[in-house]
């Protein structure tokens, strides 16, 4: 017999959306988390209707608090295996890296993303507070000021006109990026410089992003600086778990979450790399429904099984 109706693993806004429905449902959950979210950088959340400039950890802990106060349990650690239970009820041994494990009838996986960061200086120390990825999280607060986009990844001139809705300041510097004719016209057409040449890296005064260096020693002073970096989803589970993948390396899952592995699922920046928070909440609680209906179809299989067996609920 299974603890827990549904083991989530990751407690960002994806998992504990999905445990506040679950709970709600009157389903045993359990949330465990690394506690390491992606935006934990970042002094505040922007675009959330209703909680707009909200820090990230306050969201958080609101969402644990109402999951705890519907029986939700929460544990903090990392989950290191999901492995399928073969034994008469199904389910699954949830393992963390303590020693310790869960089970559970169902797995939600919503372990968030990784943001491949360029190897530059600067830029781990600045991530998230002045070297920024997401105009829509974060372009008003910087809006008309001096804005770099630091090329070297995939679409990244793309990202330079994007930004130009938010500043008529804006330089591209190219870094590895070979510009096309057509991408450097429409720079130019935009009025969005362009700086030529590898990055050396960016120049921090006073705890402040100054500016970005070049290899020549060039420094051409900026306010914040966007960088668009690949993303990686932290599906090593779902992996060895054996869902399929799309050829990109995402999890295929239906649009609730619902994997190729019955009985598993994914919800958030684990599944789809363009969630914002609402977004990811959202997810969380559309797979949270699905896993329900699912869980109350199985019930019900079960309960007629036994209720022609004889043995009636
Ligand atoms: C710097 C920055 C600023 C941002 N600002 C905004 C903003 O202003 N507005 C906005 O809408 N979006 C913003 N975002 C995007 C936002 O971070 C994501 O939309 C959101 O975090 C996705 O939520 P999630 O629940 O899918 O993943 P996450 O919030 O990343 O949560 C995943 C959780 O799973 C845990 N985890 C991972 N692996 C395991 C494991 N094996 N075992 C247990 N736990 C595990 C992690 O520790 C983490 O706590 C920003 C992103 C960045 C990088």
């Amino acid at each position: 017999m299974n603890e827990y109706d549904v083991a989530i693993v990751g407690g960002g806004a994806a998992g504990l959306s999905a445990a506040l429905v679950l709970a709600r449902a009157r389903r045993a959950v359990v949330v465990i988390d690394a506690g390491a979210p992606r935006n934990a950088p970042a002094a505040h959340m922007q675009g959330f209707l209703s909680r707009d400039g909200l820090p990230p950890s306050e969201l958080l802990a609101a969402g644990r608090e109402e999951v705890a106060g519907y029986g939700g349990h929460l544990r903090s650690g990392t989950v290191s295996a999901v492995r399928p239970l073969h034994d008469e009820g199904g389910g699954f041994e949830v393992a963390l890296a303590d020693g310790s494990s869960v089970t559970a009838r169902r797995v939600l996986v919503t372990t968030g993303l990784r943001d491949e960061l360029p190897d530059l200086p600067g830029v781990r120390e600045r991530w998230g507070r002045d070297l920024l990825h997401c105009p829509y999280c974060h372009g008003h607060e910087v809006r008309e000021q001096r804005l770099g986009v630091l090329g070297g990844t995939p679409d990244a001139v793309q990202h330079a006109l994007l930004l130009r809705q938010w500043s008529h300041d804006v330089v591209f510097f190219a870094h590895t990026t070979t510009i096309t004719p057509v991408e450097r016209e429409q720079l130019l057409a935009r009025a969005v410089g362009v700086v030529e040449g590898p990055v050396r890296g960016l120049v921090v005064e006073d705890d402040r992003l100054a500016g970005v260096e070049l290899d020549t020693g060039r420094v051409v002073r900026r306010d914040a600086v966007f960088v668009r970096p690949p993303m990686t989803p932290n599906a090593d589970l779902l992996a060895a778990l054996g869902c399929d993948t799309h050829d990109t390396g995402w999890v295929v899952a239906d649009p609730a979450g619902r994997t190729t592995v019955p009985g598993v699922w994914v919800a958030g920046n684990a599944v789809n790399p363009r969630a914002q928070v609402i977004t990811a909440a959202g997810e969380g609680s559309a797979a949270a429904i699905a896993i329900n209906t699912d869980l109350v179809d199985e019930d019900v299989r079960l309960a007629v099984r036994d209720f022609r067996a004889g043995r009636p609920a």
